[in-house]
């Protein structure tokens, strides 16, 4: 059960997540969190460093999709210009929208990383479609309202991937 909550790689930030490792893993598909993963939620349009990281991972040769369980005006305004498919309300952690991206992109589950900022949403979800996870810190301490209570049951979910040796909150794999 707690393997579901446990990422295959974790970082401090997206920033640390390299191209080339990806490559590495065989992905090519990378499904990309918005909230908290690349900007805080309350800031609408991405910075020029997370431009430079999409672009470096377009670069190399892989598919991004943005996934958001956010509302669509907010998804198409942050992905707007970036030439970036993006999927809102997509209810994680059902696997319903990480199906329909199989789908969509024609790629079988063994390509297909997911990088997100929530082990209750980003990372449970992905690990029941057997995707690579991908577990970064939040970019910011300040949440949605329905992700703060989301953060109450991760805190559980962090002791106990700690006290089974799984996961420890800040020690990255970078
Ligand atoms: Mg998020």
């Amino acid at each position: 059960m707690l393997k579901l909550f446990t990422p295959n790689y974790y970082i401090h930030r997206y920033t640390a997540l390299r191209p080339a490792f990806l490559k590495e893993q065989g992905i090519q598909l990378l499904i990309c969190d918005i909230d908290n993963t690349l900007v805080p939620h309350d800031v609408a349009v991405p910075d020029d460093e997370a431009i430079a990281f999409l672009k470096s991972i377009q670069d190399a040769g892989i598919q991004i999709v943005f996934i958001s369980n956010n509302v669509e005006e907010r998804v198409a305004t942050f992905a707007k210009g970036l030439n970036i498919p993006f999927y809102p309300f997509a209810m994680k952690p059902l696997p319903k929208t990480y199906r329909k991206m199989l789908k969509d992109f024609h790629v079988k589950r063994d390509v297909v990383a997911v990088l997100g900022d929530q082990l209750m949403t980003d990372i449970l979800g992905a690990n029941v479609m057997r995707f690579y996870t991908i577990l970064t810190a939040q970019v910011v301490e300040r949440d949605l309202s329905f992700t703060k209570v989301n953060r109450v049951f991760e805190n559980i979910v962090f002791s106990l991937l700690k006290v089974t040796g799984k996961l420890v909150k800040g020690e990255y794999d970078e």
